[in-house]
């Protein structure tokens, strides 16, 4: 039998509405869904090769336990629930319960109950030690939210916009952030066709960049040089917003103070660009009426995204970039409950420094979470505290963490590694369990996790009153023994005498908008997904069983809140001139740049790019994705390949002050010169001998966690490395 479901690929944030051809029990085919209102007929080519996913002849048909020969056999679920339990039991009974630490990664949104059972079984366990990858991904959005105050209306929507500056991100291909990410190509055609002027500072000519009106093409790692010298001819030129300043910011007179000094000559001889197009920039960005800033990967790799975020909304604060009374809310819950959005800010409250001590670099608890690059020296620091028990989940920290040398010996070292991986992945050949989960189209999902995106960031989540919910379509593969991420820690509650709560907040950081609400979960009575989500969705503004009524998603256009002028008594701020910020700035300011970029032993700065087929480390193991080139190549100009006396397909060795690689190189003539661009997540474990081009690079290798990194959420240096390249295998 052959039938077509409308269904959620859930592969990446975007979530997007599609269509699956099932025959006889089988995913045959994934295409866009026309009949989705939002999406209309837009998938990627991730999303189409869903069934190779789910039919990978790698994927793991039943959990794995480690060996005495070293290797892994196969272990039913209960008992390897059953044998984590006693271990867990017996390690936090020994060296009390700090011991045992959670990291979860970005492929945990697919699966919307799991976060919630994840972080009920770890407070059951006692221990504080919860990191995920977004202290290594993107802090500053956060910390910078925290440190400058958010703004309780909202952004300003992009299909409106006049302007629009983007630092560092490519929406085109990461379709997480920046523009809508319902066909993000197509809707930046879209606007830039209508007349919005965009702007792009990215030292690649990225697909995003080649649609923009202004590209600045910097060397990697000046993004607060930039973002410093657009504010400094915004006030300067006295093109900021006023009546909003005056009602809305604070500080305005510190970090005009701060900003004089990033002159466009300054910036122009600093990060590499003409200082006509700084003016030019900073004139078209303040001279629109409606727009936004987003900063993106780029800036935040390069150790001071913090303060790269927090200048984007400063920039965004003077010039009055926040949804404005009367304006429709942009992303009004709807499997959420509902609230009222007010022109004003939320108050800043601490960005890091609080809640959990770690015992390293003098960290602690941030508005991101606990600091995951400082998590392999938990591990490998002897001394009470230290973590002995590590459970991963949607994660490979041998692919994603940065020191990948000291990953490998923190992993190593652990006296438990468990990890849920859909296959045996250079972190899962670690482990000593590896949990086998089912995969999306194998289990129900609902779109509720990415529109919580929008507390992440501005630009992040649905920019639409949209829902959709899909059942399960179909059983895993026959014979298989798979558990869903959440009934794998339902399972060790079970076992350990966890009493599972669920507990719903939304909100940002300090400020949550709704009261939590608690669900106790059935301990006797196993739930079911679809129970589950009932729970998680209690209070939603649209009721759960109305956004089931519409199986191609929908449009809740009758949600049409518009947001509601300042509260008369409010007196809150956004906070322009935060002290650390501005000391930050100065120190930017006062750094020797000439002597690093003309630094003889590292010509080349390496920074992170996106690749279409792959969503971090996912995907690698899938030939309809990895297609004839299974590694990451080492972009770079040509002329400086020429330099080089090496060619497309040459094999050569990067070298950073930490680490050395090998890189398959590729021409990429939309480079800046002396800069090379690879996408993170490839490679395999240090050990291995496999060749670069089989398994590409792992870029980690090139990062140190303490060399150098940002104070607050002690992220290192992770993009625009200085490294130096030379022939491995000349041609
Ligand atoms: S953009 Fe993301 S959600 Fe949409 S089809 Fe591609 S992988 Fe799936």
């Amino acid at each position: 039998m052959t039938e077509t479901r409308p269904t959620i690929c859930r592969y990446c944030p975007a979530h997007c509405g599609v269509l699956a051809t099932i025959e006889n029990g089988r995913i045959t085919k994934v295409s866009g869904d026309p009949d989705n209102p939002l999406y209309r007929g837009y998938s990627c080519v991730k999303g189409r090769a869903l069934p190779e996913q789910h039919y990978d002849p790698a994927r793991l048909l039943s959990s794995m336990a480690r060996s005495e020969d070293g290797g892994h056999r196969p272990i039913a679920s209960g008992q390897a629930m059953d044998e984590i339990a006693a271990k867990v039991g017996a390690l936090v009974e020994r060296h009390g319960p700090r011991c045992v630490a959670m990291y979860v990664g970005t492929n945990t949104l697919p699966y919307p109950a799991a976060p919630g059972f994840a972080h009920a079984w770890l407070r059951g366990v006692r221990t504080p030690m919860f990191f995920t990858s977004n202290t290594i991904d993107q802090p500053g959005k956060q910390i910078a939210a925290a440190l400058h105050g958010a703004w309780h209306g909202g952004d300003q929507s992009f299909e409106d916009a006049d302007t629009w500056l983007m630092v560092g991100l490519n929406p085109v291909i990461a379709k997480s952030s920046g523009a809508p990410c319902h066909n993000p190509a197509q809707r930046l055609k879209e606007a830039v066709s209508r007349g919005m002027k965009l702007i792009v500072v990215d030292p690649r000519r990225s697909e995003t960049a080649r649609r923009a009106h202004i590209h600045l093409q910097p060397r990697p790692g000046e993004d607060p040089t930039i973002l410093a010298g657009l504010l400094h001819v915004i006030i300067e030129e006295g093109l900021y917003d006023r009546a909003f300043i005056e009602e809305n910011v604070e500080g305005f007179d510190a970090v005009a103070e701060q900003v004089k000094a990033f002159t466009p000559d300054y910036v122009a001889a600093r990060a590499g660009v003409p200082a006509e197009q700084v003016l030019e920039a900073a004139r078209v960005f303040a001279g629109g009426k409606r727009g936004g800033v987003y900063c993106g990967t780029g800036p935040n790799f390069a150790t001071r995204g913090t303060l790269s975020e927090y200048l984007g909304r400063v920039l965004a604060s003077l010039c009055g970039r926040w949804a404005r009374p009367g304006d429709k809310v942009l992303r009004p819950n709807v499997m959420l409950p509902a609230f009222t959005a007010k022109a004003q800010p939320y108050p800043p409250y601490p960005g890091w420094g609080f809640g959990e001590q770690l015992r390293i670099r003098n960290l602690a608890d941030t508005a991101a979470g606990l600091p995951t690059a400082a998590l392999a020296d938990e591990i490998l620091g002897d001394g009470e505290g230290r973590v002995r028990a590590l459970v991963c989940m949607g994660s490979s920290p041998m692919m994603a963490w940065p020191d990948q040398s000291k990953a490998f010996a923190a992993l190593q070292k652990l006296e438990l590694l468990v990890t849920i991986d859909p296959v045996m992945s250079p972190t899962a050949r670690l482990a000593d369990y590896v949990i086998a989960p089912k995969l999306t189209l194998e289990t129900p999902g609902m779109t509720q996790s990415i529109e919580m995106l929008k507390y992440f960031g501005p630009g992040l989540g649905l920019a639409r009153p949209y829902a959709q919910y899909s059942p399960k379509l179909v059983d895993p593969p026959e014979g298989s023994d798979l558990l869903e991420e959440w009934e794998f820690f339902y399972g060790l509650s079970q076992r350990m005498g966890i009493e599972v709560q669920q507990i719903m907040f939304y909100g940002w950081g300090q400020h949550i908008e709704s009261p939590p609400q608690i669900f106790p979960i059935d301990m006797e009575n196993k739930p079911t997904t679809d129970q589950i989500f009932e729970l998680m969705t209690q209070g939603a503004r649209v009721p759960f069983e109305e956004v089931k009524r519409h199986p191609h998603g929908h449009i809740f256009e009758d949600i049409d809140d518009v947001v509601q002028p300042r509260d008369p008594e409010c007196e809150i701020k956004l906070d322009a001139g935060e002290p650390h910020m501005m000391a930050e700035l100065s120190d930017v300011r006062a750094e020797n740049f000439e002597a690093s970029h003309g630094d003889p032993r590292y010509r080349f700065r390496l920074i992170p790019r996106r690749a279409d087929a792959f969503v971090n480390s996912s995907g690698r193991t899938i030939k309809k994705l990895l297609g004839n080139r299974p590694y990451n190549p080492a972009f770079m100009h040509p002329e400086d390949l020429q330099d080089l006396g090496v060619g497309g397909g040459d094999v050569v060795r990067i070298s950073s002050e930490h680490g050395t690689i090998l890189g398959v190189v590729e021409e990429d003539a939309d480079l800046r010169r002396g800069v090379v661009s690879m996408t993170h997540g490839f490679g395999g474990n240090p050990t291995d001998e496999a060749d670069v081009r089989e398994i590409g690079s792992n870029t980690g290798m090139l990062m140190s966690v303490e060399a150098e990194y940002d104070p607050a959420s002690g992220m290192p240096r992770m993009g625009a490395i200085p490294v130096a390249v030379e022939p491995d295998s000349p041609s």
